[in-house]
């Protein structure tokens, strides 16, 4: 089977240069090796695909704004290898999780049906992997290694992926139950199985210092890396022992996190933070949203408050000496006011100010595939029109600017963008504003929207 990374949704063609590690795949890829299936991986950001070596094809889809990519790809290999090659996607925007009426939280059945048409299946629902390739229970993700995966990198293909931050599967879900929130939530963080952790750190730590480099950047995939004490203290001494046995190597790592659980973490077990930042962790991104308790309230984040969350930046800082980020999903249609976001803009700036707090601002979006939004019937007109024109999806990345799908009033849009823009010219933001497309837009404007989102990665 070959699984292929597609070319990041905003690289043109003379920009292959943003290489990241797409751990979904490489698990899925170790996870189908251990069931004897010869895998050969394909990275679009390296070089393009020029053979294949087998008819089945896999791709992982990290959010919505993949899906117009998927599409494009597939078109391509088809004309390019043969036209009965067989697809599987994988990714949260495909997801089978339910809401509590039983509804698919991901694309639907129907959806999935149109984008994709025939020979291309969701390999996120149960038993397509397994009758597509004739095998039979494929084990738990937390319980591989992905040294399988990592074997089959050149020593440079290697090199760039670490020359760059790359992501680290540690954990996966988190217990607390956003509504905005596409991601794996509402079950209590899981970690994989520390051996499996400790051989791929080894292993990775080893390679790199046979390759004469000495230090490693890593992002955390802990969802809120603070919720479980005594894993992450865990964590924290295979780092510090991995380091104690490779004297000179270093580790940069960051990760998402609660300012409720960091506030616990520094009350009852200020030892793991401290042994977490001796290990190397020097920053971390904590889900503000606003700062008004009604709208957490309504966008069911109840565990914030100003209190913690002024705490816990101030300790983040002055006591571990972590750098905070501020993720500020804000602009919620429905509850956000100008005043709302004015006052989330000035705490940011404050934050900023005050503690040299990483600005994160994002647009939020009522519905993406894998939230709580995507089912509601106030939706269903414009999830309509993104499925009829995929090239829509760029609507529902989080960095993008409020439009009239996410935003229909044309006041509270302008509002949102203008508050967005503004706390992305705060001193150090690291959100790059995405321009969403339009159906309207004539040949000319898209390609200038294209050009001008050409090259906005996010962190
Ligand atoms: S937004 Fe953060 S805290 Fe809320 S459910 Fe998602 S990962 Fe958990």
């Amino acid at each position: 089977m070959d699984l292929i990374q597609p070319k990041h949704a905003y690289a043109d063609d003379a920009s292959q240069w943003h290489i990241y590690t797409n751990t979904s795949l490489r698990t899925i890829g170790a996870l189908l090796a251990e069931k004897w299936v010869d895998i050969c991986l394909h990275d679009e950001n390296i070089r393009p695909t020029d053979s294949l070596s087998s008819n089945i094809v896999g791709m992982n889809l990290v959010g919505a704004p993949y899906i117009p990519v998927a599409i494009q790809t597939i078109k391509r290999l088809r004309k390019q290898f043969w036209d009965e090659l067989v697809f599987v996607l994988w990714g949260q925007p495909l997801t089978q999780k339910e809401n509590k009426y039983g509804k698919v939280l991901g694309l639907d059945e129907g959806q999935f049906k149109y984008l994709f048409w025939k020979g291309v299946y969701n390999g996120m629902k149960e038993g397509v992997l397994e009758s597509l390739l004739n095998i039979k229970n494929i084990s738990e993700w937390h319980t591989i290694s992905l040294i399988s995966m990592y074997e089959k990198l050149s020593d440079s293909d290697f090199l760039s992926y670490f020359s760059t931050e790359t992501s680290l599967y540690v954990s996966e879900w988190c217990k607390f139950n956003c509504d905005f929130c596409a991601a794996l939530k509402g079950q209590a963080e899981q970690y994989r199985e520390s051996e499996m952790l400790w051989k791929d750190l080894n292993y990775i730590v080893n390679r790199l210092q046979k390759l004469w480099k000495n230090t490693v950047s890593m992002y955390m995939s802990n969802l809120d890396v603070f919720q479980s004490a005594q894993q992450l203290g865990e964590f924290a001494n295979m780092i510090l022992q991995i380091k104690a046995c490779h004297p000179g190597f270093t580790f940069s790592l960051r990760g998402l996190a609660c300012t409720k659980s960091f506030i616990h973490l520094d009350k009852k077990y200020p030892r793991v933070l401290d042994k977490l930042a001796l290990a190397g962790f020097n920053n971390v991104g904590y889900g503000v949203d606003g700062i008004w308790p009604e709208i957490w309230k309504w966008i069911k984040k109840p565990q914030n408050n100003e209190k913690e969350i002024l705490d816990a930046i101030r300790l983040t800082k002055e006591k571990y000496a972590i750098t905070p980020e501020l993720l500020m999903v804000f602009g919620h249609a429905g509850i956000d006011t100008e005043k709302s976001l004015k006052d989330a803009y000035d705490f940011a700036e404050a934050m900023v100010q005050k503690y040299w707090a990483v600005p994160r601002p994002y647009v939020a979006k009522s519905f993406v595939p894998g939230n709580d939004g995507r089912t509601k019937s106030d939706f269903q007109e414009s999830i309509k029109l993104i499925i009829e024109n995929p090239i829509l999806f760029n609507n529902l990345e989080y960095s993008a600017l409020a439009s009239k799908i996410t935003h229909p009033d044309d006041s509270f849009r302008n509002l949102v963008n203008e508050y967005y823009l503004k706390m992305c010219d705060l001193p150090g933001n690291t959100t790059l504003p995405i321009l969403p497309y339009d159906i309207w837009d004539s040949k000319e404007v898209l390609a200038s929207k294209k050009r001008e989102n050409s090259g906005k990665f996010d962190r």
